[in-house]
């Protein structure tokens, strides 16, 4: 038996398959990624305090003699254990490794890959069908999210697809949703653009604000950020329904049926979701960067086709 092998055994430390489930529950966790191990990072002892490790198991090291040098390294036995965990998760592709993730996002981090996602999920017995509310990140997801948010703002913006979709939903596709969900609502800081609300569920991390269509999805509106707007269930529901419009300026337009509204209508107590709006001055809240606003082709088509005049 190796060196290292004998030291596991002699301190009964939990073994490679259970650190690599709990290493995908804790990605999971947060919000699916971590960062590199090493000493003093929090997530090193959260894992350990999962495994109720003592105070042994978690400071041991490993002693290695570079004999090139003539020295002795040491590495604590579980930070070792963590990293050959990872390791192998990344080498079943269920995770990134931090120097493919750093291409990515710039941070050295280990990060879920959809498949790692996949299998968290059954690990934590959530249904699959969940995952398209998660916000959890993915490499995939980030990939598209970095694409959507880097693409240079073009001149002639069509929020259209052309092509004749295909109705049937692919794990692309799907993958593709998430995206510019998670692109969306992250460029808006996970508020309502609206109103503000920023609410996310404790269990998954979930958050409340939905990336919402400018140009709505069966109008072939574009999964893109300028298509995009961040807003809670509620603006969600009645900007779609057309109580809103936004102007060219970014002011929210309140449309003058509100008028003709039974006064209990729209109202939560005190708090009138619609008519908070009918100040002309009420700018929505927009992205910190200038390029991913929306887009004006896909506003003013919303004002022209489904806002109520
Ligand atoms: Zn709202």
């Amino acid at each position: 038996m190796s060196y290292e092998g004998k030291m596991l055994e002699d301190f009964v430390m939990p073994t490679r398959k259970e650190v690599e489930q709990a290493l995908l529950k804790t990605l999971f966790k947060h919000n699916g990624v971590i960062k590199e191990f090493a000493t003093g990072e929090e997530i090193v002892n959260e894992i350990a305090d999962e495994f109720s490790l003592n105070k042994a198991q978690r400071t041991v090291v490993l002693e290695r003699v570079y004999r090139k040098e003539n020295r002795i390294v040491k590495t604590p036995l579980w930070h070792r254990l963590l990293y050959r965990a990872a390791d192998s998760l990344a080498k079943e592709k269920l995770v990134s490794k931090p120097t493919s993730t750093v291409l990515l996002t710039n941070k050295k981090e280990w990060m879920l890959t959809e498949n790692g996602f996949d299998e968290a999920l059954r690990l934590l017995n959530i249904p699959k069908s969940q995952k398209e509310h998660l916000q959890t990140k993915s490499y995939e997801v980030q990939k598209i999210v970095k694409k959507l948010i880097e693409t240079p703002r073009p001149e002639n913006y069509n929020p259209f697809y052309n092509e004749k979709r295909v109705a049937k939903v692919t794990r692309e596709s799907a993958i593709r949703i998430r995206g510019f969900r998670q692109a969306v609502i992250e460029a808006y800081d996970y508020k309502c653009a609206f109103c503000g609300m920023k609410l996310n569920s404790l269990r998954d991390l979930s958050w409340e604000v939905e990336a919402a269509h400018i140009v709505p999805h069966s109008e072939k509106g574009k999964d893109d950020i300028l298509n995009g707007l961040s807003l809670c269930h509620l603006h969600h529901w009645a900007f779609d329904a057309g109580w809103f419009a936004i102007e060219n300026n970014f002011t929210i337009q309140v449309s003058s049926k509100v008028n003709s509204l039974h006064t209990d209508f729209g109202r939560m107590g005190d708090y009138d979701f619609i008519r908070i709006f009918s100040n002309k001055n009420y700018k929505m809240f927009l992205p910190k960067k200038k390029e991913i606003y929306p887009h004006q082709k896909a506003i003013s088509w919303h004002r022209e086709n489904k806002f109520h005049h």
